[in-house]
């Protein structure tokens, strides 16, 4: 603090002396500029101490320079069309704007002024200023801003939440996507705006993570005021003050309807393969099923001719004289309505559905199955199953699917070798992982070259005159989507194996 002359001392006494010392000093221990200026050119008269930490200059060198000079090029004529006529005459104005600092960068400047006038002529004598540095503001604005215009642009939904579980703000895709372009949704529950599942999961899941650890992730549904649904993966936000308290949480919806609907074609795509999948293999076996039943046909044809007969013999018969041929023919039409009936489940088009299955049953009856081809190609597929394994999960069509696809690969493999005596397939069920069976089937080919090897399990890949392709490719998906592995390996003994795991029922 100055020392003050015995003058000073003096007026001090009087009010007004006083209150001008203490403004002055003010002033001078203000971090806000205070500044008075020429009302012609804006010339500093006087500057306060602190125009060194916010411009750089002395106040001994900012005096005399006009401010003019230090206005930011692009602002100098809005300012000269506002000064002194629009605003000086109403006493105030504040005005924002960027001034030039003594290393020539410039800053935003929030000034005050105010014009002082003599009270006998009402000129204009000079003009006071408070400025401070509003740098800070202007760019945190200006970042808000973006921001906003980021929010308003994407696309994806952005809906503000009050802590009441009421929307505070929605954007431009949130408004078109929800219909509520002409809907007043302030104070409007979230849970409109959510499937009861998904207001479930919010409240569950989503808000209780939010609020522990700031954020959290999920799928779930939303709807529009027609019940529309908007499938999303959401990302909730708790934003909290500085005090640490949530003050809103902002919900983030990125629309799945698309994907959705692609995977939902890719499923459909995927089955139709499977089915026709499935049809190409019952053609491969329908020669041999064919003639498998023919042979109950022709066994049936044979026991009724027998019964013909003997009533060509006899004008009275008994029970018991055509009691055997009668029930064998039962019997025998019961096997050939069996084989029809597989072959009509295996080519049928349905819903995956994944139950328990006991897997050696499963594997004896696609043994079974293709008999009639393992037969033609002089193989026989030998099966000893452990009868106290626990069943598995899966759906039965598809790994019967599997187990036909690499028997008749084993077979088809094991016929292609020129040899004399009939080629054994081995398929066997044995634990793998905890957790898991493993299904090996072995033949005695000639294995699978380097080349092939890798190739394999891609789609169309065939080696064989009319094959598709396709079996390998299908069989490694369908066991992958229920959690195993297919996999292929070549015998030291020649001959390849082809395993694949499958999780067990709980
Ligand atoms: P496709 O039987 O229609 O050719 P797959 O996808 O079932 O289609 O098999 C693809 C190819 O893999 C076969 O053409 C064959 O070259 C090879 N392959 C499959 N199983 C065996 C096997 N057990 N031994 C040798 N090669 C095999």
């Amino acid at each position: 603090m100055k020392n003050r002359t015995p003058e000073e001392g003096l007026t001090a006494l009087t009010d007004d002396a006083e209150r001008n010392r203490l403004l002055a000093e003010m002033a001078e221990q203000s971090t806000d500029m205070i500044s008075r200026h020429t009302p012609e050119d804006w010339l500093f008269i006087y500057a306060s101490p602190a125009v060194t930490h916010l411009l750089g200059y002395t106040v001994e060198e900012i005096v005399g320079i006009s401010a003019y000079d230090l206005y930011h090029p692009d602002d100098v004529e809005d300012f000269r069309l506002r000064a002194p006529t629009v605003s000086y005459d109403r006493g105030l104005y504040t005005h924002t704007y960027r001034f030039r600092c003594k290393d020539g960068h410039y800053i935003w400047l929030e000034s005050t002024s105010r014009t002082i006038r003599d009270p006998e002529t009402n000129d204009i004598r000079e003009i006071l200023v408070v400025s401070r540095d509003a740098t800070h503001r202007i760019m945190a604005d200006k970042a808000s801003r973006r921001l906003a215009r980021v929010l308003e642009s994407t696309q994806d939904l952005v809906i503000f939440a009050n802590l009441d579980f009421t929307v505070s703000h929605l954007n431009e895709a949130a408004r078109k996507a929800l219909e509520m372009e002409c809907t007043d949704y302030s104070s409007f529950p979230l849970s409109w705006l959510v499937t009861e599942k998904g207001l479930a999961t919010l409240m569950d899941e989503g808000f209780p993570a939010a609020e522990e650890t700031g954020s959290w992730r999920g799928e779930l549904t939303m709807q529009n005021l027609n019940a529309s649904r908007i499938p999303v993966m959401l990302e909730l936000l708790a934003h909290r003050s500085l005090h640490g308290d949530i003050e809103y949480f902002s919900l983030v919806a990125h629309d799945l309807t698309e994907k959705k609907a692609a995977e939902d074609q890719l499923k459909q795509y995927q089955a139709e393969i499977d089915h026709a999948s499935r049809l190409v293999t019952m053609g491969e076996l329908a020669s041999s099923l064919a003639h498998e039943l023919n042979q109950p046909l022709s066994a049936m044809v044979n026991y009724l001719r027998g019964i013909e007969r003997r009533f060509a013999d006899k004008s009275t018969l008994s029970w018991s004289d055509v009691e055997l041929p009668i029930t064998r023919s039962i019997r025998t039409a019961l096997r050939a309505g069996e084989i029809i009936h597989r072959m009509m489940d295996f080519t049928r088009k349905q819903e995956p559905v994944v139950t328990r299955l006991n897997l050696p049953d499963l594997i004896g009856e696609m043994i079974n199955f293709c008999e009639s081809t393992a037969e033609r190609h002089n193989v026989s597929v030998v099966f000893e199953p452990d009868l106290n394994l626990p069943e598995v999960k899966g759906d039965r069509v598809q790994l019967e699917q599997v187990v036909l696809n690499l028997i008749v690969n084993a077979v088809e493999a094991s016929a292609s070798t020129d040899r004399e005596d009939a080629a054994i397939v081995h398929v066997r069920v044995v634990p793998h992982e905890s957790g898991q069976l493993r299904v090996e089937v072995e033949d005695q080919g000639r294995g699978i070259s380097e080349v092939d090897m890798s190739r394999l399990f891609d789609r169309f890949f065939s080696t064989k005159e009319t094959g598709l392709g396709m079996g390998l490719a299908i069989s490694r998906s369908l066991v992958e989507n229920l959690g195993g592995e297919l996999w292929a390996e070549n015998l030291h003994t020649g001959g390849a194996r082809f395993s694949f795991t499958l999780n067990i029922a709980d």
